[in-house]
């Protein structure tokens, strides 16, 4: 078929599709996996790390005995024992769930779809992190709505910008209809909400009765011991909680989960069935053997120690090499670090110089739907080896200082 630039197709649209923006990520992805380039820009787990010759044993023992069913549908809520399981590693992190209120999904990425599509109307409100990730935007503005950010700090969510946030709400007349918030080793942002802080997010959003969405995909991916118990564990009401494999096992496999209240996981089971009909078979039962019959949290040790090595490659080489008035954040955890160009300096406008250099990294405007984050970046340290991580800080101080001269 020939390709054709003009949309001939225009007119037809739903309203709802002229706020999907490309994704500035996926924009990047074919230049920054030139193998010359060295990204910083990725966000995969390093899934080489996993040991492919057992899992491989285990897909073959999976197919040969119960690959009938794992390769039909199953029901939309997903497979009880899965669930059961997914409930045992929830209570590492303090959170206490029955299997009845999990809902398994295609990653947790379609469980912020659904959670979008179940509470969203046009123009509604939702409050977030500044930054924020990237695909939680993209599923609230499908849902059309209005995204207003919460300032952060060093410690997480700011709970005063909350209560401003609030505030000025209420003057206008409105309500937010949840709040977003990744409390633990945030994307992109690399910082965690401390103790003290979640419980006052907690206590101000139930004087208000703001409903909270926990997201949640980095709690064991922890470089210096555990991170604070997450929101859930310290409120059942009012948290519904996201979780996924794609950090502890394999972002491939698609498998996330939603924790909620009985009404609202009645509501999401529908959105669902609707969506999928049901997750796959095949993941769900991969996951489950990879929960019970494989040393799964021995493999999450395995990936800390890379990435913490990593990490730590990362924060030496920015100290060794960046100019002065750059800054940036120092995660426990997680896959990120959240870097501030000096005053004055443009990262979206400086990634054209960067990937000549050959490094890559993600501007920070998409983590905003406000247009902010100019002067920022997001650095990743989980795909690269250390050797590479800082041969491309290396070149991007380089570019930062040639732009500090321009
Ligand atoms: N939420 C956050 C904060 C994430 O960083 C990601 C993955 N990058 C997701 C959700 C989506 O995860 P999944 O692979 O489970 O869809």
């Amino acid at each position: 078929m020939s390709g054709t630039t003009l949309d001939d197709y225009t007119g037809r649209y739903a309203s709802r599709v002229h706020g999907m923006a490309q994704s500035e990520i996926r924009a990047l992805f074919s230049v920054a996996s030139r193998p010359e380039v060295v990204s910083l820009a990725g966000g995969n787990p390093y899934t080489a790390a996993l040991p492919m010759d057992e899992l491989g044993e285990m897909f073959t023992r999976l197919l040969s005995q119960v690959g009938a069913e794992a390769l039909g549908y199953c029901p939309g809520q997903g497979s009880v024992a899965l669930r059961e399981a997914l409930c045992g590693v929830l209570e590492l992190s303090g959170i206490r769930a029955s299997a009845d209120d999990l809902v398994l999904t295609t990653g947790a990425q379609q469980g912020l779809d659904l959670l979008a599509r179940t509470f969203l109307d046009p123009g509604d409100i939702v409050l977030a992190e500044g930054p924020t990730y990237v695909g939680a935007l993209g599923a609230f503005q499908a849902a059309q709505a209005d995204v207003r950010h919460l300032p952060m700090d060093d410690d997480g969510l700011i709970p005063a910008g909350l209560e401003e946030g609030l505030a000025a709400l209420e003057r206008e007349g409105r309500q937010a209809k949840f709040l977003y918030t990744i409390p633990t080793y945030q994307n992109p942002a690399g910082v965690t909400l401390t103790e003290e802080r979640r419980e006052e997010i907690l206590a101000i959003a139930e004087r208000h009765g703001l409903l909270v969405i926990e997201d949640d995909p980095y709690s064991m991916i922890n470089f210096e011991g555990a991170p604070p118990a997450p929101l859930r564990a310290r409120a059942e009401r009012g948290v519904i909680y996201l979780g996924t494999v794609s950090k502890i096992f394999a972002a491939g496999l698609r498998l996330g989960w939603v924790l909620a209240p009985p009404a609202v996981r009645d509501k999401l089971l529908l959105a669902i069935e609707a969506s999928i009909l049901c997750p796959s078979g095949l993941t769900q039962e991969a996951t489950l053997r990879f929960l019970t019959e494989m040393e799964w949290r021995q493999q999450v040790k395995v990936f800390n120690t890379l990435y913490r090595e990593r990490r730590d490659a990362l924060l030496g080489a920015l100290g060794d090499y960046m100019p002065e008035g750059m800054t940036w954040t120092r995660p426990g955890g997680g896959l990120f670090i959240w870097a501030t160009l000096p005053e004055g300096l443009d990262s979206k406008a400086m990634l054209p110089r960067a990937l000549q250099e050959r490094v890559a990294y993600v501007p920070g405007t998409g983590f905003y739907a406000d247009g902010n984050g100019r002067r920022e970046m997001r650095l990743n340290f989980s795909t690269q080896t250390s050797e590479a991580i800082r041969e491309g800080v290396r070149r991007l101080a380089g570019v930062v200082a040639g732009d500090i001269d321009l």
